[in-house]
Parts: C-alpha cells; sequence; structure tokens
C-alpha cells in the first residue's frame, strides 16, 4: 500500500475530486441545462407541423388563397422540422456526454472512498449491497441526468406551449380538452402514496437478493464441499421470492390506478371529448367550425404528454433514493490518517483499556487490556460472539476503539501512518481469498518487488512447490483456470503470501475446519514456519494447538476474564479449563487423536521462559 499522507488542515481528506453528491452533479449542471433547454426548443418545433395544419386550413379555404402566405408556412414548417431534428440530436448528445461524466466522476470518487474507508465499514456492508451502489444506483443516476431532467422539461413545455396557443384559438374548448389532467392527477396521487409508502420494502428486498447472490455464487466452493447445496440454494431461492412477492405486492394496486388513469389520459379518450365538444360548440354557434382542427391535431398531444411527466416523476424519485446511497457511501468517513505520522520502536503490541461497539453505545469490548511482548506467541480464546474477531481487528485498524489506546511499538496505531502500519501488521484470514490472477501474481500482492526465486523459495516452505510444479504453466497458471486448488493448498498459499509480505506482527484466524488430516499437518507446519519469530495474536478455535502459546486471553462477553499460559489456566479451574475439558472429550470421542493433535503448532515457538 502506497505511504498515504495528511491532509491540510481544513481540507476535506483526499484528493481533489468532488466527494459530495452535490459537487459530482453540480459539475455535470451546466450539460444538463443545456441538453434540456435545447430538449425543449425541439419539444416547441415539433409543435409548428400541427399548428401548419391548421393554418393551412385557414388559408386555403379563404375566398382567394394567398401562395405567398401558403408557402411561407411550408417553409417555416421544413425550417421547424430540422431544427426539431437538429435540436433534439443535440440534447440527446450533450445529456449523454453528462452522463458519461457523471459517471465516471461518480465511479471514481466512491472507489476512492472505498479505498480509504474502515474495512469494517466495508464488511459489514457486504459485496452485494456495495455492488448495487457502485452499479445499479450509479445506472439509475445515469437515468437521471440522460433521460428523466431533459424529458420532464419537454414533457411540461411542449404541451404548455401548446395550450396557449389553442387557448388563443378558444380557450373554452381547451379547458374541454384538458379536463383529463385533473382526473389523472387524482389517480397519479393515490398511486404515488401507495408507491412511496412500498419503495423502501421493494429496495430492501433487492438488497436481500443481492447479498443473497453474491453470498450464493461466493460461497459456492464451500458449500458444495460441505455437501450443503440444497440449504444455500434454498436461501437463495427464498430471498427471490421474497422479492418476487414484495414487488408484486407492491405493484398491483398502482397497476390497478396506472390502467385507468392512463386510459384517460389517452388520445382517444381525447378525440372523443374533442369531437363531442367541437361539435356542441359549432352547433351552438360559439365557434367556427374550421377552429376545431387545431384541437383535433393539437389538442390530441394535450393531455399524453402528462404521462411522461409522470413517468420522468418515477426516475427522478428512484434516481433520488439512489443518490441517497451513492450519497452515503461518498460520505464514509475515511479512517482518519495521521497529521504528524510517528513510527514505532520495535513490535510490541499493547492493548490499553480498549473499548470499543460496532454501535458506539453498545460496546463489543470492555475495557480490555493485554501486551504481547515482542516475539511471542498471544492466543484469543472464547466463546463464539465473545469479541475475538472484533479485537484482532481493532490491530491492523478495520476499526478504531471509541476509548483506549491499541500500541503497536510504544505508538498508538492512529498515530502511523496507513501504509506504514500494513508493512508492520499483517493478517491471514479463515477465509482465504484470490485474485483471478496468476499464483505469481497473487503471491506478489504482498511483496510487488520479490523475485521468482523468492516466490519459489516462499511456495516451497509451505509444502507446496511440488504442487506448483505440476501446475501446466507453475506459477504463471491463472488460480480458478488451470490452477485449482484444493481447501488446505489454498490455505498455504495464503500463508505463503503472508511469509512474502514479511510483517513482523501477524494476526491469524486459525481455521476451524480443514479439508482431511493430511492437509491439516501441512497448513500447521505452514503456520509454524510462518508464526516464528514475530508478534502473533492468533484466535484459536482448537485449543490444542495452542498449548504451547506464550500468553492465552480468554474473552468472555467482551472482557478478559483470564490470562495466562495453558497449564496455569488449566490448574485455575476457570472458563478455559471447563472449555479444555470439553474440547479433551470431544476430540477423543471424535477420533482418538487427540494426543497427537496436543502440543501443535505454538507450542515449539516462542520466548518460553
Ligand atoms: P467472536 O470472534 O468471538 O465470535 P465477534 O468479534 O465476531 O466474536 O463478535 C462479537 C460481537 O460483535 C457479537 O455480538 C457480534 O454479533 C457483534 N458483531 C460482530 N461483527 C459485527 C458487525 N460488523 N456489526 C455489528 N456487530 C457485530
Amino acid at each position: 500500500m502506497p505511504e498515504q499522507t495528511a491532509p491540510p488542515a481544513g481540507a476535506p481528506p483526499g484528493s481533489a475530486a468532488p466527494r459530495t453528491l452535490g459537487a459530482l452533479t453540480a459539475a455535470v449542471r451546466p450539460k444538463v441545462i443545456a441538453a434540456s433547454v435545447l430538449a425543449a426548443t425541439a419539444g416547441l418545433a415539433s409543435l409548428v407541423p400541427f399548428v401548419a395544419v391548421y393554418l393551412l386550413a385557414v388559408a386555403l379555404s379563404a375566398a382567394e388563397p394567398d401562395p405567398a402566405r401558403v408557402w411561407t408556412i411550408v417553409a417555416v414548417t421544413v425550417a421547424a422540422v430540422v431544427a426539431q431534428f437538429l435540436c433534439h440530436g443535440a440534447a440527446v448528445s450533450l445529456s449523454h456526454a453528462a452522463d458519461m461524466d457523471l459517471q465516471l466522476r461518480l465511479r471514481r470518487s466512491m472507489a476512492e472512498r472505498l479505498a480509504g474507508a474502515p474495512l469494517g465499514w466495508i464488511a459489514e456492508r457486504g459485496a452485494g449491497r456495495l455492488k448495487n451502489t457502485l452499479q445499479d444506483d450509479v445506472e439509475d443516476m445515469h437515468y437521471l441526468v440522460a433521460h428523466a431532467v431533459p424529458d420532464f422539461v419537454v414533457a411540461v413545455s411542449t404541451p404548455l406551449a401548446a395550450a396557449v396557443y389553442l387557448a388563443f384559438v378558444d380557450w373554452r374548448l381547451t379547458l374541454v380538452c384538458l379536463v383529463g389532467i385533473p382526473c389523472y392527477l387524482v389517480g397519479y396521487r393515490a398511486m404515488m402514496r401507495v408507491a412511496g409508502s412500498r419503495m423502501g420494502a421493494i429496495g430492501a428486498a433487492m438488497g436481500r437478493l443481492n447479498s443473497a447472490v453474491v453470498e450464493f455464487v461466493q460461497g459456492i466452493a464451500v458449500v458444495k464441499a460441505f455437501g450443503q447445496t440444497q440449504r444455500a440454494h434454498s436461501r437463495f431461492a427464498a430471498a427471490a421470492d421474497d422479492y418476487l412477492e414484495t414487488f408484486s405486492s407492491a405493484n398491483r394496486p398502482i397497476l390497478r390506478i396506472q390502467s385507468v388513469s392512463t386510459g384517460i389520459l389517452s388520445p382517444a379518450a381525447t378525440l372523443l371529448v374533442v369531437a363531442l365538444a367541437g361539435t356542441v360548440f359549432v352547433g351552438q354557434g360559439w365557434t367556427a367550425a374550421i377552429d376545431v382542427v387545431p384541437f383535433l391535431t393539437l389538442g390530441l398531444g394535450l393531455t399524453a404528454p402528462v404521462l411522461a411527466v409522470g413517468l420522468a416523476g418515477n426516475s427522478l424519485r428512484a434516481a433520488r433514493q439512489a443518490a441517497g446511497r451513492v450519497g452515503e457511501l461518498l460520505a464514509v468517513d475515511p479512517l482518519p490518517e495521521p497529521a504528524a505520522p510517528r513510527s514505532p520502536s520495535g513490535n510490541r503490541v499493547e492493548l490499553r483499556e480498549v473499548t470499543f461497539g460496532y454501535d458506539a453505545d453498545a460496546p463489543v469490548l470492555h475495557e480490555v487490556s493485554a501486551v504481547l511482548p515482542e516475539g511471542t506467541v498471544t492466543a484469543l480464546v472464547g466463546p463464539s460472539g465473545a469479541g475475538k474477531s472484533t479485537l484482532a481487528g481493532l490491530l491492523p485498524r478495520f476499526a478504531d476503539p471509541q476509548r483506549g489506546q491499541v500500541l503497536l511499538g510504544g505508538v498508538d496505531v492512529r498515530d502511523i501512518a496507513p501504509g506504514e502500519l500494513y508493512r508492520h501488521i499483517g493478517f491471514v484470514l479463515q477465509d482465504v481469498r484470490f485474485l483471478r490472477a496468476s499464483v505469481a501474481d497473487n503471491l506478489r500482492l504482498a511483496r510487488p518487488g520479490a523475485t521468482d526465486a523468492d516466490l519459489a523459495e516462499a511456495v516451497a516452505a509451505v509444502g507446496l512447490r511440488e504442487r506448483i510444479d505440476t501446475l501446466p504453466r507453475g506459477l504463471d497458471s491463472l488460480i480458478g483456470e488451470d490452477a485449482l486448488l484444493s481447501g488446505g493448498e489454498a490455505q498455504r498459499l495464503s500463508i505463503a503470501r503472508a511469509l512474502l509480505a514479511d510483517t513482523p506482527v501477524l494476526v491469524l484466524d486459525e481455521a476451524t475446519a480443514y479439508a482431511d488430516p493430511e492437509s491439516e499437518a501441512t497448513v500447521q507446519r505452514a503456520l509454524t514456519r510462518l508464526i516464528a519469530g514475530r508478534t502473533v495474536l492468533v484466535i484459536a478455535h482448537r485449543l490444542g494447538s495452542i498449548v504451547g502459546a506464550d500468553n492465552i486471553i480468554v474473552l468472555d462477553q467482551g472482557r478478559v476474564v483470564e490470562q495466562g499460559r495453558h497449564d496455569a489456566l488449566v490448574a485455575a479451574g476457570g472458563l478455559y479449563a471447563s472449555m479444555w475439558r470439553t474440547y479433551r472429550r470431544h476430540t477423543e470421542d471424535a477420533d482418538g487423536r487427540a494426543a497427537g493433535r496436543l502440543g501443535g503448532t505454538y507450542e515449539q515457538i516462542g520466548v518460553t521462559p
């Protein structure tokens, strides 16, 4: 990770890219306004042929038609049609240029924000929700900029201009033409009330579906390995059913109202009204027959655009909600960076009365204090939910504690520049992830300058050399394509990566499950190699592997309830002793290999007094 510098005091953290939604949309606003003006001009020009039909009818039905006037009308009409095409084309190009510009700015700013966001914040949201915002929400905003705003302007300005013109011809007949609009608006309001109340539910169901899809796809290998395909599939299917149900129940009433109100505004309904009213008006002598003509041309187009206003309104609403989510992502506070970074001296880690909660009012860790002397192995044990992962995550700053301090080499980790922190603290998580790239590229993530010899050494250290040699392209084989690794092999490759990163402090999340006893032994050997000489904090899921740890911290409900070496803790007869009894019973019952497992990985190393 490159060294990052602190922003000057008072300036927004990060680079020159705009960081708020307002600033991002403001940058493209001039283009959107120009596109809307051009679109409105095209809309007005589109009325000219309809007016021309009326004017020509008047001119040609005169006792002595004036050819000059007739040709003028034709020429103006042709000019208007050409202008309409030109303006429409220019409006579309401009709005799409604005749209591309906005998408690029949004995605760049969001990627930049994500890069600086605390890892804990990212993990909490999940890949599904983030993908939603980065992809779908930006698409929704594309509709807003490229279509909704110009469409909205046209949908309002064109019928308004037509209505003004018609009012000059006959204002009473104009009012009759417009009678469908208030009827529609009543229906529209009802529709929006229903839609507004259900939009949130649809969004939430979509979020659940996205998460289920991502989980399903990402976890497919694990799920298959454990023969749980049906269960995972049923979770995905349940999320899909839930979305369908939420969507249809939200849409049913909306569709009913929509079909009635849309019918009212249709040109056929307006034609009927104009024909009836025109007949009455002419019959009563209130208007000349020829003056009904513009109502039969322009009048028919008077009400239908209101539908476009409704549609544009819907997209505007969707875009506003998308903008809210994009804005939320853009507003995430980056992990604060030190204004005057300090360098740790040594690799001793200390937790000083650390209190932390994902929600500040509900601490998950309570005044946890512990010291990890340099070069020792400290194990974190405790029941599930005790706060082990949360505590371990504070070292690499997945999150910062609300109270207390995490110190590395005597310096608060918050005062260490992120680049330097990650050169000191590495982590190997249970959930092994690789990029879809070559084995070598994945290894070089840890040390970009590593030579082929370095890679070969790391691979050999975890006992993978022969396996890599059997791959079609050796280290250049693509993971997931011609390098298909077993669970144990993937774990060892991630350990090789950590070896290359060579950070003096390591946070390890020990695997809860190995594919088979053989891979367990090889992974344990690789781990032993990895942790030698480093300051290690290991989240231990099997007590058998930590009997030799220099210190064991027992966490319960976010508090340190005991700590010490294995023998002392067993003798103390507390929570650890009872966990140990359960563990022994379990492993002995399981396969009688308990004795073989006890005294495993972390026994031979560390500064044992
Ligand atoms: P352990 O690793 O010991 O099983 P964790 O550190 O994962 O425990 O969890 C401790 C507590 O914090 C649990 O109550 C868990 O529900 C909660 N927790 C863990 N991760 C999050 C998160 N991202 N957001 C909110 N609460 C969380």
